[in-house]
């Protein structure tokens, strides 16, 4: 059989076709059914790198809405019924299938998102994966998670994801609902669909139950209809801090659970008693990763004043060895931006930044003719007070400023709205637990920088949102306690 001229319907892409095939038109999955959406409209998604169609993709209204809700409410007595033996047992063969179809997964997930294929094969996928495994081992385990305590599902979830990590956001979320006994309805990012809806087809190989999970794609006017539906007991949401507003005020008009995963605004914080060329890499890492589309990006470097001119010369030198082109060439460090608004918004920083009197240094790469692109940035001479230091940009921008005590950098490091995520580098383990303690952020990582297990719990404080995903504080946010 000659490989190179055969198409594989995705799913069932061996290993080493070298010949994905995407379906034209992607269905709503309802009810264990691919369903067309009941007004008959669909959207193009695209592939960020070339702006060519990948495929259409089905616009939930409000009755599919309707529709997906009431299969959840019907399947969920029946699955938490199941012993959670039983519910792990399914979970688990998700885990499974996604680690088979990983290449695949991989490939669609660097075509429809512009991210680069190392990432997406080497973190995206198999952390997805990772969080299902985690997750089906806790179904059966979550009385001696929280002991005397009775744990029960909250019962239908409404979960609405980002584009920034499609694959990973959505198994960060159906996985411990799952696990818990509840049933879900999601909706991934209008730009990012198509992973999910690669998931639905493992989820339907898989043969949950029918109703268990259903997917659904729309832009942000099908996510307001899932917030207003009267069913859901949960709003389980990733994305801006703008929009998490208003799901938080749909979950107060109809007294509804909620958790909220928004933006950030992180401090990467480099101590001249640092591991230079290791902090290098981690500067690096915590700002290019995924074009910097990355909530807790450590898109703010605060550098002790002794060691800034070496840092900076080096960071530079660092950041034009960064290759920048097609997210499907494993040799690519930084993709495509994920859409042309996010590149206008990113453009808008960059203009921003030079007005406010910061100095601009991009890498000289070359930008491919077609799609979304955005050359590595940093920012020096930046003020605490000056937006491109206060505000999320969401794309390859470093803003860079610095400190000389401890104290000083805490302030400096706590003073934006945000506090998802934070950054130290330093030799002594004393300033790690001082900060580690004075950091108002969900997450610090000390001498490494965006590392990511399902054991670990995920989450921020102030405007980053309320609520733990991962680790058995995740687990407690799918349930209730009698
Ligand atoms: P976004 O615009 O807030 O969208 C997030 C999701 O909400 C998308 O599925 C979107 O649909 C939907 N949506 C839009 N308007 C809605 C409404 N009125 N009601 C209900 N749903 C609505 O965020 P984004 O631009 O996709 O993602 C970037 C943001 O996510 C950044 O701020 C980033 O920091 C944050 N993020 C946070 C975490 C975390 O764990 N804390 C992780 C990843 C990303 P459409 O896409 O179809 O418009
Ligand atoms: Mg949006």
């Amino acid at each position: 059989m000659n490989m190179s001229k055969t198409s594989w319907k995705l799913s069932e892409a061996p290993e080493g076709a070298d010949h994905i095939q995407l379906a034209k038109r992607y269905e709503l999955f309802i009810n264990g059914s691919w369903t067309a959406p009941k007004a008959g409209t669909y959207f193009k998604t695209i592939n960020p790198a070339t702006e060519e169609t990948l495929a259409e993709v089905a616009q939930a209204d409000k009755d599919d809405v309707d529709a997906a809700f009431k299969a959840a409410q019907a399947a969920q007595p029946k699955w938490q019924a199941l012993s959670g033996a039983e519910r792990g047992k399914y979970i688990y063969r998700i885990a499974r299938m996604l680690q088979e179809r990983s290449r695949a997964f991989a490939v669609v997930e660097s075509m429809n998102g512009g991210k680069p294929i190392r990432e997406s094969r080497d973190i995206d996928i198999p952390l997805a994966a990772a969080h299902f495994f985690y997750h089906a081992g806790w179904a059966d385990k979550l009385e001696y998670a929280f002991p005397m305590r009775k744990p029960q599902p909250i019962g239908v979830v409404a979960q609405i994801i980002p584009w920034n990590f499609p694959l990973l956001m959505a198994a960060w979320k159906i996985a411990p609902a799952l696990a818990c006994g509840n049933t879900v309805v999601l909706k991934p990012a209008e730009t990012t669909p198509l992973t999910a809806l690669l998931l639905a087809e493992v989820i339907e190989a898989a043969q949950l139950p029918k109703g268990v999970v259903n997917i659904i794609t729309g832009d942000g006017q099908t996510g307001a209809l899932m917030t207003a539906h009267a069913i859901p007991q949960k709003l389980a949401f990733t994305g801006s801090t703008e929009v998490g507003r208003k799901i938080q005020e749909a979950a107060i008009k109809r007294n509804k659970r909620v958790t909220l995963e928004l933006g950030g605004k992180a401090a990467n914080i480099i101590f001249d008693d640092a591991p230079i060329e290791a902090a290098v890499e981690g500067i690096i890492n915590g700002i290019y990763f995924n074009q910097g589309h990355v909530c807790c990006a450590g898109s703010r470097l605060f550098v002790q004043e002794s060691v800034y001119d070496k840092v900076l010369l080096k960071l530079k030198r660092r950041m034009d060895s960064l290759y920048l082109g097609d997210p499907l060439d494993k040799n690519t460090d930084i993709g495509a931006i994920n859409s042309k608004s996010q590149l206008e918004t990113i453009d808008r920083y960059l203009k921003i930044g030079q007005e406010e009197g910061a100095e601009m240094y991009q890498t000289d790469c070359e930008l491919p003719a077609k799609g979304f692109w955005c050359k590595p940035t940093l920012f020096t001479h930046v003020a605490q007070s000056n937006r491109i230091a206060q505000e999320e940009i969401f794309g390859p921008v470093l803003a860079i400023q610095t400190f000389r005590t401890i104290e000083e950098v805490i302030g400096q490091a706590n003073n934006t709205p945000y506090g998802l995520s934070a950054g130290v580098w330093t030799d002594k383990g004393s300033k790690i637990f001082q900060l580690t303690s004075a950091l108002k952020a969900g997450v610090v990582w000390a001498n490494t920088y965006n590392k990511f297990d399902p054991t670990s719990p995920f989450g921020g404080y102030k405007e980053s949102g309320f609520g733990r995903e991962g680790g058995v504080h995740g687990l407690e946010a799918y349930l209730r306690f009698e």
